[in-house]
């Protein structure tokens, strides 16, 4: 099968936008810098890049017959929100598990932003202790158990997404979007920088390039800036899901190292916790854009990309575009940067 027979259910608005960044292009002073905005890509509870993925997946749940999605996050985690939007605009339950990933301290934090929003759409969110980790939790497998208990009929969402069979479609689609409107605004990106955690954002990326790449014989640098801050698993998780994605949409090659790039240096020492560098690059991306970030994944991928391009590891004569994943909701519960 290849990427355009797997059936897609809309939730996004179309293509999301492409926007010249001339401003901050111009403060760092070399290679031209772009965003692809994920963050306005859907009516679904402001979306993001989970809603991209879930196009993918929505045609699977209908499959099963399931009532009730069943998913894991953080507190503040994007994804869940997410999820609990598609179960509504759906006409399904949602069932989150919402444990303590990041320890940060503000009152509001289980309170605001993204659990907030899903709370209105009706999803049943539920705290849990347990922390940080991209892998598969047993908290969630409980939850699935419990649906089941209840009588109804559960459909298994893992974090971001990723660990699922079709978690990769989404962002490999996203390659072929790209390469349509670079032909429209008469522009050509050779260096994505993308955020990851969860992994399946990258790795679909890292598999709809490369199957662009076999069609047009041109390569790209696909840099995953990890914002997870337990980076091996991180990679791992990458390129597992890279492969599977590429073998999935029939590459018919394998890929090469050299495509499975997750950068290292602007995570801090935990997820969900800003460093200097995050706060200075979401002030830069608000001052001079009015592009808003968060502290937890695109302030930390921003602060890669700054990076990258002052140094000239993205060259002068580059154009660059930045994915812009979502995940401003969480920003209420980090208001006391800016307070
Ligand atoms: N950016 C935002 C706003 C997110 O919500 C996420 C989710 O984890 C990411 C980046 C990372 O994406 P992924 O988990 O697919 O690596």
């Amino acid at each position: 099968m290849t990427l355009d027979d797997f059936p897609r259910y809309p939730l996004t608005f179309g293509p999301s936008p492409l926007q010249h960044l001339k401003r901050l292009s111009q403060h760092l002073g070399g290679a031209q810098v772009w965003a692809k905005r994920e963050d306005v890509n859907s009516g679904l509870a402001f979306g993001g890049n989970k809603v991209r993925k879930l196009e993918y997946i929505v045609p699977d749940v209908l499959a099963s017959g399931a009532d009730t999605l069943v998913s894991i996050g953080g507190y503040q985690s994007n994804h869940t929100r997410q999820v609990a939007a598609v179960a509504a605009h759906l006409g399904l339950k949602a069932r989150l598990v919402q444990e303590k990933w990041v320890p940060w301290d503000d009152p509001t934090n289980d309170k605001v932003g993204n659990i907030l929003l899903s709370r209105m759409m009706g999803a049943d969110s539920r705290l849990d202790d347990a922390g940080f980790d991209i892998g598969i939790r047993d908290s969630w497998k409980s939850a699935l158990r419990e649906v089941e208990e209840a009588g109804g009929t559960p459909y298994p969402i893992p974090a971001g997404a990723s660990e699922h069979r079709l978690g990769g479609l989404g962002f490999a689609n996203w390659a072929f979007e790209v390469a349509q409107q670079e032909k429209e605004h008469g522009v050509f990106f050779d260096t994505i920088v993308v955020c990851t955690v969860t992994g399946s954002t990258h790795a679909g990326m890292i598999a709809g390039f490369a199957a662009l790449e076999e069609l047009t014989g041109v390569r790209r640098r696909v840099l995953g800036i990890d914002a997870s801050a337990t980076l091996d698993k991180t990679r791992d998780q990458v390129g597992r899901i890279a492969r599977h994605t590429a073998e999935l949409i029939e590459l018919g090659r394998d890929l090469r190292d050299d495509e499975v790039q997750v950068l290292d240096g602007w995570a801090g020492d935990l997820y969900g916790i800003p460093v200097e560098s995050t706060e200075n690059a979401m002030r830069l991306g608000a001052e001079l854009e009015a592009m808003i970030t968060d502290p937890v994944y695109e302030g930390k991928s921003l602060a890669g990309l700054i990076d990258l391009v002052g140094s000239g590891d993205v060259p002068r004569d580059s154009t660059v575009l930045y994915a812009h994943l979502g995940g401003q909701p969480a920003l209420n519960a980090y208001h006391s940067l800016w307070s």
